[in-house]
């Protein structure tokens, strides 16, 4: 039995750092544990031009700890605002932050996407540069919308992404670097294991998608700590999506999702989308890969995958996890005294949740 594994600093390839006290309380927790991450564009307002993007790192880099090497790298948001210039212009890195992916939300799908496109294939000019300059684009796959405005089967949005919208892109951009985000059923996991390639087509898998699925959504009342966009899917969905993960693939990597919201946003009437996984998702991505039988898969997954498919070097610390039990019981405070509580926390999670690694210290 393998109860240590000392694998590279890991790298979060889709995280949400937020803006203001939340960033603050935020950012350190990522910054502790991995090296670099990719930052989502999804504020408010949206970071569309190398500015933003420059200043929205500098107020990420005051929250970094001191003594931390964590770097932020920064993304556009595909609004109808960004332009096929401001592409070359961030990606290049000339300007103070380099910006390393554009990131497409579905129109009204989720936390702050009321900016985007109707559908990713209008916006062809941008999307043309990106191909041609190499920039990678991250898509929220799912369909929110029909033609005629009125609202998809929410567990349906993935499915009828992969089946209709992510062909024909791959078909009108071939050569466009794309990753398709929190991929969170059999039909996408099929997909990719199918067209993926390094450096080309490549998935992200949160913890959450590897963890539940809808029966423990709704188990004693729904599980608000768990909902977010994608939804977590049917058993079978979980199970597709988790041997996947076990393939060890080279295209296929950890994107936590972590979307902090304050509880009056998340125990609420209206209970907004977003996972906030990151004080646990390192050691939740290590369970799963323990309980496949796939640990000696755990460092691509998490710490050589992601770096590859953004052109940056993996890390050379190591970070050491060990076969410990634990339980989240704290919710993470922020200096306005807003709660923010994590998945898998005791009380408001499923209940009694036990996270089986944690990190050497
Ligand atoms: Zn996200």
């Amino acid at each position: 039995m393998t109860d240590s594994i000392t694998i590279r600093r890991p790298f979060d390839s889709h995280v949400h750092l937020r803006q203001g006290a939340m960033l603050r309380a935020v950012t350190p927790i990522t910054a502790q544990k991995f090296f670099s991450a990719i930052v989502m564009p999804n504020t408010d307002p949206p970071i569309d031009t190398t500015e933003a993007a420059a200043a929205y790192k500098e107020e990420i880099m005051a929250a970094v700890p001191e003594g931390s090497t964590f770097e932020p790298l920064m993304t556009f948001y595909l609004t109808k605002n960004l332009s096929p210039a401001e592409i070359a212009k961030g990606f290049s890195g000339e300007a103070s932050a380099k910006v390393y992916a554009v990131k497409s939300y579905p129109y009204g799908a989720t936390t702050n996407s009321q900016w985007g496109y109707r559908s990713i294939l209008e916006a062809k000019d941008v999307l043309r540069e990106m191909e041609r300059v190499g920039m990678p684009l991250m898509l929220h796959g799912e369909v929110h919308l029909n033609d005629h405005d009125e609202e998809e089967d929410p567990y349906e949005g993935e499915r009828l992404f992969v089946e209709d919208t992510l062909p024909r892109l791959l078909d009108a951009f071939p050569r466009l670097k794309i990753s398709l985000e929190h991929m969170s059923t059999a039909i996408a996991a099929d997909f990719i294991e199918k067209n993926g390639a390094e450096g080309k087509l490549v998935a992200t898998i949160t913890p959450t998608h590897l963890l539940y699925d809808r029966r423990q959504a709704f188990s004693g009342g729904y599980r608000t700590l768990i909902h977010m966009k994608p939804l977590v899917k049917r058993r079978e969905d979980r199970e597709r999506v988790r041997a996947l993960a076990q393939r060890g693939l080279p295209f296929v990597s950890a994107g936590s999702d972590s979307a902090p919201h304050p509880e009056s946003k998340k125990f609420s009437s209206c209970v907004t989308f977003g996972v906030f996984c990151s004080p646990a998702a390192l050691e939740m991505y290590t369970g799963v890969f323990d309980e496949l039988g796939a640990l000696d898969k755990l460092e691509n997954f998490l710490s050589i995958n992601g770096p590859r498919f953004y052109g940056i070097q993996p890390s050379e610390e190591r970070i050491t996890l060990i076969k410990k039990d634990w339980q989240v019981t704290e919710p993470v405070i922020t200096s306005e005294g807003v709660k923010v509580w994590p998945i898998g926390h005791v009380q408001h999670g499923l209940g009694n949740e036990v996270i089986r690694w944690q990190v050497k210290r």
